[in-house]
């Protein structure tokens, strides 16, 4: 197997949890313990009603494109073109930037379901992606 070319995020203390969460396949979020609303990307405050006291919760990992781009420009050469930048809504509320995979990209469309996938890319690094829900 090659080594893994791309640039991998560093979890910092905001992050340290919810990269733990995807090295173990579990999407987590974070959920206020005031206000009860639920936010991503980690962050140590409620955007909501600015308490500074969360907790972590397992998301379903389900959700629908909110919208995406396609690259074709290449900027890296690990990152072979074409590929998906998407937002997708969790079935929580929350918006995250990610990857869709398993789609060719004309095939996409607002509001397609799609579910979390772990790519474990080293030893200490899992990326959550997300592909369409077969029906
Ligand atoms: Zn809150």
């Amino acid at each position: 197997m090659s080594e893994y070319q791309k640039p991998v995020p560093l979890p910092t203390l905001d992050t340290r949890e919810y990269w733990e969460g995807c090295r173990r396949h579990e999407l987590l979020i974070q959920r206020c313990l005031k206000c009860r609303a639920f936010r991503f990307y980690p962050r140590p405050m409620c955007p909501e009603c600015n308490s500074l006291e969360s907790e972590w919760i397992r998301a379903g990992g389900k959700g629908q494109v909110y919208s995406w781009t396609v690259t074709v420009r290449q900027f890296h050469p690990a990152f072979e073109v074409p590929y998906v930048i998407a937002i997708v809504e969790l079935e929580e509320g929350v918006r995250m930037t990610t990857n869709v995979i398993n789609c060719q990209p004309e095939a996409l469309y607002v509001g397609m379901p799609v579910e979390v996938v772990f790519e474990d890319v080293s030893g200490e690094t899992t990326i959550p992606k997300f592909r369409p829900i077969k029906d």
